[in-house]
């Protein structure tokens, strides 16, 4: 049987950096699992725009399909900024979203507990804190036609349109009912059925798919009472489902509960392919971080999150997904810390490559 297969796009400023370090953890699980991928890598973003005057060759696209996981750095840049729309870094990104049909993105907000003074929340709200949030990725507002800028009465006006289809709503809220079932079986749906008829439809989807998954604990939540809540108590949550632009405003906030974007990684599911794995896009929730590039500085933890993702939802490997996340939280509860994670006297300041050393070490020690 063929190795599986992994496309690496490192994209823009970090995302090079972050990956370089990925692609020893993943030489590591090669040499010392025998867990061996067939890795091929290729540009995206501002990097692919310099080479094809495009962010995404139609050869990448192409491989993006093939591949049994695509594991991206970050995309954009300064350099980029005045770009036109239609070929901004962003658009390589969106593109591989669209196309490869990922719609669900798994968006964990997880607080290891030598992390919970970090967090802007009192730390007895957050250690322990496990969230998975799953939003609707390819539908909703930010694609719903009508969209655009135009005159109206000599004035400019902007519009754009949130549509769902119930086909759209339910293949999400299976994906987000099979996470819970392998969870804790709680799933919070969140949306504005109080103003928005698509809230209205959205509501009503959820809770046809519950019959479903009798098991699971289904809860609805209006997505600004969920805002509240997430910051007030987090841990009365363990999935939540919720759309496109809900979900990237909440999975943020979710997210800096647990302490730096440095941290946190992501997954963007699509439907099973032949061999029965979903289509899979797994990438750090961080930028390219600009301000930081080329200094060393960068956190590596997010992207190789990121691949402990990969490990558990494309390729079967749970416990050594889980063996991977353990390394990294004794590396932290060692007090190793890249330049954006809370330090005190007791802590080990390191570099991007030297917090990658620390893991492999661990690693090492878990054998
Ligand atoms: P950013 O995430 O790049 O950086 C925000 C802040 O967090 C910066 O101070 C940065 O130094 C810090 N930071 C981010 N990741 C870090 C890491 N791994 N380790 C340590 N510190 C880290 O967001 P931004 O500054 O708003 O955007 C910069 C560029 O990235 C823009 O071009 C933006 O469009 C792009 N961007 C890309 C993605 C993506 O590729 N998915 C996501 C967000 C922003």
């Amino acid at each position: 049987m063929s190795n599986p297969s992994l496309l690496i796009l490192p994209g823009d400023g970090i995302g090079q950096e972050v990956m370089a370090e990925v692609r020893r953890v993943i030489d590591w699980f090669g040499a010392k699992r025998d867990l061996q991928f067939d890795v091929s890598e290729d540009l995206v973003g501002g990097a692919a725009y310099d080479k094809h005057g495009v962010p995404l060759h139609d050869d990448t696209m192409a491989k993006a399909q093939e591949v049994d996981a695509v594991l991206l750095g970050a995309v954009g840049g300064p350099k980029y900024d005045d770009l036109d729309f239609s070929v901004k870094p962003e658009r390589g990104l969106l593109r591989l979203r669209k196309e490869m049909d990922l719609f669900a993105n798994l968006r964990p907000a997880q607080c290891f507990d030598a992390l919970a003074d970090f967090s802007s929340l009192k730390p007895e709200l957050v250690a322990g804190l496990d969230i998975m949030i799953v939003r609707e990725l390819t539908s909703g507002v930010y694609f719903g036609e009508p969209r655009g800028i135009h005159m109206e009465d000599n004035m400019r006006v902007g519009v754009n349109t949130q549509r769902y289809t119930e086909a759209e709503i339910e293949r999400g809220a299976r994906a987000a009912f099979e996470l819970a079932m392998k969870r804790d079986k709680k799933l919070c749906s969140m949306e504005k059925a109080n103003v928005m008829e698509s809230g209205i439809l959205w509501r009503d989807v959820v809770t046809e798919v519950h019959a479903d998954y009798p098991e699971v604990e289904l809860s609805h939540m209006y997505a600004d009472n969920g805002a509240m809540q997430l910051v007030r108590a987090p841990k009365q949550f363990d999935v939540i489902y919720t759309d496109n632009l809900f979900g990237d405003i909440l999975s943020d906030c979710a997210a800096m509960l647990t302490g730096s974007l440095g941290m946190l990684p992501s997954a963007s599911l699509g439907s099973p392919m032949e061999n029965g794995r979903p289509k899979a896009m797994y990438e750090p929730v961080h930028g390219s971080a600009p301000d930081i590039t080329g200094q060393g500085k960068a956190n590596p933890i997010a992207c190789i999150l990121s691949f402990a993702m990969a490990l558990r939802y494309s390729f079967d490997q749970g416990e050594e997904a889980t063996r991977l996340e353990s390394a990294i939280e004794k590396v932290l509860a060692d007090g190793v810390r890249t330049g954006d994670l809370l330090s005190d006297e007791n802590s080990t300041a390191v570099s991007t490559s030297g917090m990658t050393d620390a893991i492999l070490a661990a690693l090492d020690a878990s054998l």
